[in-house]
């Protein structure tokens, strides 16, 4: 009865085939990855194991797993994890899913770390959510003394798993939200990925974003742009003189929130993503 045998390759002809009818980006990678959950297996592994079969229970697992995808659930809640700046972060629907294009915010902070003058440094991230940003710069920054906060309690409880797992103990985190309760001491260098989609763009999101990923992550329920707006007076009195902030900026942002800071007399330099969309804002403080 060979035909009932559903090796890893035939699984993945056949859910690479049904994930595409309904429309899902990537399926072939999509059944990859749900796979090598399943099976605890890595991509490579995939190749040497073409012609492993799959238990009952990893043929029930998997295709629960291909249901919630096909209802546009995203891979990386179903799997829980996703990769940002070489680690592997631990995700779920109480954060946002790490983003490539944040990757650039750390890599810009980390530049201006290596050159900053003078000792103790320390750097704070508001609304850490899977704390992706804090941890990647600790990795590298091990002797900088770190804030992360958010206010909501579930997000932190992921942010500080991952900085367990990745072995971080430079990092405080606290619950504390930034229009309430700002932080009081200064920092070498503050970075921010705010919620910046305005809420009416929040109706022409994939439902990938829209129906799984946390709303106030995403949206200030306003014009997207009143976390720079506070973040323009906030940061002078927080980030140490010759220190920076670095954030992060939606599509066609980046005039508007360029001058909200230059009125307050903060001068800024713009970054762009790889597809070559203005990404990430960040300005030193005299
Ligand atoms: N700092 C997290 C990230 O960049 C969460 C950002 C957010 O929730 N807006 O992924």
């Amino acid at each position: 009865m060979t035909k009932d045998i559903w090796t890893v390759k035939r699984i993945i002809e056949w859910g690479k085939n049904y994930l595409q009818e309904k429309n899902i980006d990537s399926p072939r990678l999509t059944m990859e990855l749900l796979l090598c959950d399943v099976m605890n297996l890595q991509r490579i592994d995939l190749y040497l194991n073409h012609d492993k079969p799959l238990n009952q229970d990893e043929l029930k697992l998997l295709r629960a797993y291909i249901l919630r995808r096909a209802d546009r659930e995203p891979v990386q809640y179903i799997i829980g994890h996703t990769e940002f700046y070489g680690h592997r972060f631990f995700v779920n629907p109480a954060v946002l899913i790490p983003r490539p294009e944040t990757e650039l915010l750390v890599q810009y902070a980390a530049e201006f770390a290596k050159k900053i003058k003078g000792e103790n440094h320390t750097a704070l991230d508001i609304g850490t959510g899977s704390g992706c940003i804090i941890i990647s710069f600790a990795k590298m920054f091990p002797q900088w003394k770190c804030t992360a906060i958010d206010n909501s309690d579930k997000a932190l409880a992921i942010a500080e798993k991952n900085a367990e797992a990745l072995e971080i103990d430079t990092i405080a985190f606290h619950n504390a939200d930034v229009f309430e309760r700002p932080p009081q001491k200064r920092y070498s260098i503050v970075m921010s990925n705010p919620p910046y989609i305005a809420a009416k763009e929040m109706e022409n999101l994939e439902p990938e974003i829209a129906k799984y990923e946390p709303k106030t992550a995403l949206t200030d329920g306003d014009n997207g742009l009143s976390y720079y707006t506070y973040y323009a007076t906030l940061f002078p009195k927080i980030i140490r003189p010759g220190g920076a902030f670095f954030c992060e900026i939606g599509f066609g942002q980046s005039e508007e929130i360029q001058k909200i800071f230059t009125d307050k007399n903060i001068q800024t330099t713009i970054e762009k993503d790889y597809a070559g969309i203005p990404r990430i804002i960040w300005g030193i403080i005299k």
